[in-house]
């Protein structure tokens, strides 16, 4: 096997939460003479009654930060699992399932495509409703230029129908789950992006999202993140996360809240200028104790994220209030 450290790492963690974790290989994936598994690991109470939180990373080669983040917090859980009667409780109440190196080939090849050349965030059947900006926004010209969504009308690239396969059957299927996705390289800020990406119209989900928002304000009031619509910067064509919020919508009594966790770098290269010179610098943390600190700090956040889901029936506002609560949040990112 190549090494690459953030697989080796996950497959440590498999050896460590024997017992705990379930992991199958999604999929493998072929970077040059190389092969690597895309695993995707499950722990908790696998009951379809219960809700359940995805989290995902490694979409982008480059970030890798995405990744190293899931499985510093994978490994505080499996951790935990030797002597926290609480979070064994948890466990009982919520399912958890991680893909946390989705393009372990782009990885390898320290590009943000697949081995392919293909964006995997450009890559699905969904196409913009509004303006999009020029290749940014998703390509069909080259896969020698950066975001190409691949061939028009080909299948979706086997590392997107994996992560999809999994979100179907793990969080479509229940009433309730929350997808976080990790990325970076956006902006100087940590950002939480939610759908839709391809036009810039509101979700019917918006005022649980604003409700997630202030919930996490109330436990920590100076928190960093800033909450908005990813078509509030930019649109694009292709996005896995609104073409599965789509299919979600096909039953109207589910609710699946897909967020992707943006980790703006540009402050971590303003604090380091020479990280500019390196191609995996502008994406991740390069200093030591920055990494541990934003290791540590996104740590918050997803552990927040696992407790809401697992106790969303105690927050999720039902009618007559919640169309309120919906107008309310539409106001707040739609009509500044
Ligand atoms: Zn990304």
């Amino acid at each position: 096997m190549p090494t690459l450290p953030e697989l080796s790492e996950l497959e440590r963690l498999l050896e460590l939460g024997r017992g705990h974790l379930e992991a199958r290989v999604a999929c493998e994936v072929s970077a040059g003479d190389k092969r690597f598994p895309v695993y995707q690991l499950t722990l908790g109470n696998p009951d379809p009654k219960l809700p359940a939180i995805g989290f995902f990373g490694g979409i982008h080669g480059l970030e890798r930060i995405g990744t190293q983040v899931l499985l510093y917090f994978l490994r505080g859980l499996l951790a935990r699992l030797e002597w926290d009667k609480s979070l064994h409780h948890l466990l009982q109440n919520v399912r958890l399932v991680f893909m946390p190196l989705i393009n372990p080939g782009g990885m390898w090849q320290s590009t943000r495509c697949n081995p392919q050349g293909v964006d995997l965030m450009r890559n699905a059947p969904i196409e913009a409703a509004d303006r999009v900006p020029f290749l940014l926004g998703g390509q069909r010209i080259s896969p020698r230029l950066p975001w190409y969504r691949g061939a028009e009308g080909a299948e979706m690239e086997i590392e997107d129908q994996a992560l999809c396969q999994t979100v179907q059957e793990e969080l479509l299927s229940r009433s309730f789950s929350i997808a976080v996705d990790c990325h970076s390289g956006f902006g100087s800020r940590d950002r939480v992006w939610f759908p839709y990406a391809h036009t810039v119209k509101p979700i019917a989900h918006l005022a649980d999202i604003f409700m997630l928002e202030k919930l996490f304000q109330q436990i920590y009031p100076n928190n960093k993140y800033l909450f908005e619509p990813q078509s509030l910067q930019y649109r694009t064509h292709g996005d896995v996360w609104d073409y599965l919020y789509l299919q979600a919508q096909q039953d109207e009594s589910k609710t699946f809240l897909p967020l992707t966790l943006e980790m703006g770098s540009w402050l971590w290269v303003k604090k380091n200028p020479r990280q500019l010179f390196s191609r995996q610098g502008i994406f991740n943390p390069s200093v030591e104790h920055r990494l541990h600190r934003v290791l540590r700090g996104h740590t918050v956040w997803l552990d927040f994220l696992m407790r809401a889901a697992c106790s969303y029936d105690n927050w999720q506002v039902k009618e007559p209030d919640r169309g309120l609560l919906q107008e309310r949040a539409v106001a707040r990112w739609y009509r500044p």
